[in-house]
Order: C-alpha cells, then sequence, then structure tokens
C-alpha cells in the first residue's frame, strides 16, 4: 500500500500543469506561465500559420486581442490576421524574431482587402522606389489606428514608411507615439503590450519619447534606409534567461 505522501505527489503529477498567469523575464529574454491559447477564429480575427503553435499569450494579450476583433467587427473591416503570439511557456522560437517570449507580443498581418484565405504575408511596401504600394489603404490605417488607441499598448512596430502614412492620416494623435518605426515591419505590425501590474518578474521597455514621433524622428528613419538593406540570415538567437525559465522551457512543446 502506498504511504499517504506518495500518493498525493502521484495525483499531482497526474494533474495538469496550472499556474497563476505571470510574464516573466524580458520581450526577447523570457518565458511566461498560465498561458492562453487565442482561439484559432473569432469575431473580427483568425489566426494564421496555426501549425506553428505559437498561439499562447498571457491573458491581458488573449483579452486585448479579442477587444480588437471586436472593434474590428463594428468598423465593418475584414477580420484581422494574427500571427505569432508566442509558445505556450514562451522562450526563444527556434527561428524568426527575437522577442515573443513573455507572452505579451503579437503580429498582425496587414491584409489586401478581404481576399479568400489562406494568402501570404503582403508586403505593403515598394522596396525600390520607397513608397507604400497600392494595397496599403484606408482599411489598414483604420486597423492600425484602433489597435494602438487600447491603454494597455506600450508600443507598435511599423515600417517607417506606415508610421509616416499615419501621421498624415491622423495627425497629432496622442497614440501616435506608440508607432514605432523599425525596419522589417512592411506585411505586418507588432504589437507590445505593457507588463500587467503585479507581474513582479516581467522586465518592462522603456517609455516611448514624448510626442507623437512624427517630426525629426521620423525623419531620421526615413532619410536613413540602411537598415533595408538585407545583410544575411541571422544567427539563431540564445538569450540568457531568467532562471525561473529553465524548468518551464524544459518541458517539451506540444507536437
Ligand atoms: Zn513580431
Amino acid at each position: 500500500m502506498l504511504k499517504p505522501i506518495c500518493l498525493l505527489a502521484l495525483i499531482m503529477s497526474a494533474l495538469p500543469f496550472t499556474a497563476q498567469a505571470e510574464a516573466i523575464g524580458g520581450y526577447a529574454a523570457g518565458c511566461q506561465t498560465g498561458a492562453i491559447a487565442l482561439p484559432l477564429t473569432g469575431l473580427g480575427f483568425k489566426v494564421v500559420r496555426s501549425e506553428r503553435q505559437r498561439y499562447y499569450g498571457q491573458p491581458v494579450l488573449i483579452d486585448y486581442l479579442h477587444t480588437l476583433g471586436d472593434k474590428v467587427q463594428q468598423a465593418g473591416l475584414p477580420p484581422m490576421l494574427v500571427a505569432d503570439l508566442a509558445r505556450e511557456h514562451g522562450g526563444p522560437f527556434e527561428y524568426g524574431h527575437r522577442s515573443h517570449q513573455s507572452g505579451l507580443d503579437a503580429d498582425i498581418w496587414l491584409r489586401p482587402g478581404n481576399t479568400a484565405l489562406p494568402i501570404p504575408e503582403q508586403d505593403m511596401v515598394n522596396h525600390k522606389h520607397y513608397v507604400l504600394n497600392r494595397h496599403f489603404g484606408d482599411d489598414q490605417r483604420r486597423l492600425i489606428a484602433l489597435a494602438a488607441q487600447d491603454e494597455r499598448v506600450s508600443r507598435i512596430f511599423v515600417h517607417p514608411l506606415i508610421k509616416q502614412a499615419m501621421c498624415h492620416a491622423y495627425g497629432d494623435a496622442p497614440w501616435l507615439g506608440r508607432l514605432r518605426p523599425w525596419f522589417g515591419h512592411s506585411g505586418h505590425f507588432h504589437v507590445r503590450l505593457h507588463c500587467p501590474a503585479g507581474h513582479d518578474s516581467c522586465q518592462p521597455q522603456h517609455k516611448v519619447p514624448a510626442g507623437t514621433g512624427c517630426g525629426n524622428e521620423l525623419a531620421s528613419w526615413i532619410n536613413d534606409k540602411s537598415g533595408e538593406l538585407y545583410k544575411g540570415p541571422r544567427k539563431p538567437w540564445r538569450p540568457v534567461l531568467p532562471a525561473a525559465c529553465e524548468p518551464l522551457l524544459a518541458r517539451k512543446e506540444p507536437q
């Protein structure tokens, strides 16, 4: 007969892993507990490339996406296409971008009209002439504006030409400061939420500068296109993770 303590250990090991939701560490060197899976389809959104299983996020991120989906639906826009969030326990991706590690980042594709799915990610920039192409219009601007107006957003990375278009369309709207120019974001935009209250191990990023960022800062990005140049494949990103992440990431990802 098993001793009660052994029985308890057996029961504990058989229970599914449940943990309080927490974003641990930084956006580019962290992990998460208590993540929720975004449903593959919902009001105003669809998950793309779901076979990657990168649709997990902190409850605040999942709530943000549901809220944005509602707004997208109410605005009469086509469902937004949600790409990578994070792996179930976060941590670095095997390939692709460096952040998305703590369940607070989400990529949203800029879709060209309401075409039937599946579609590939559509670049909105003519890189040769350095202008936005015909696919970028009012629907794309309205989607980015809706995404940026939520107070939970720390920043949204967009291509410098997209930031410029948003500045032209929305003048001095206070949320424009959250739109941060960054090369490589010409087919999608990347939403990053603030560390949620009470997540003591979450490392916040510095605040975005005051103002809209539509003046000199944007001009410097538009004038210096060197970051646009392809420099070849990046080395795999292997950051030093917080110690609390080790046991989580040792768990095998679901196949
Ligand atoms: Zn991203």
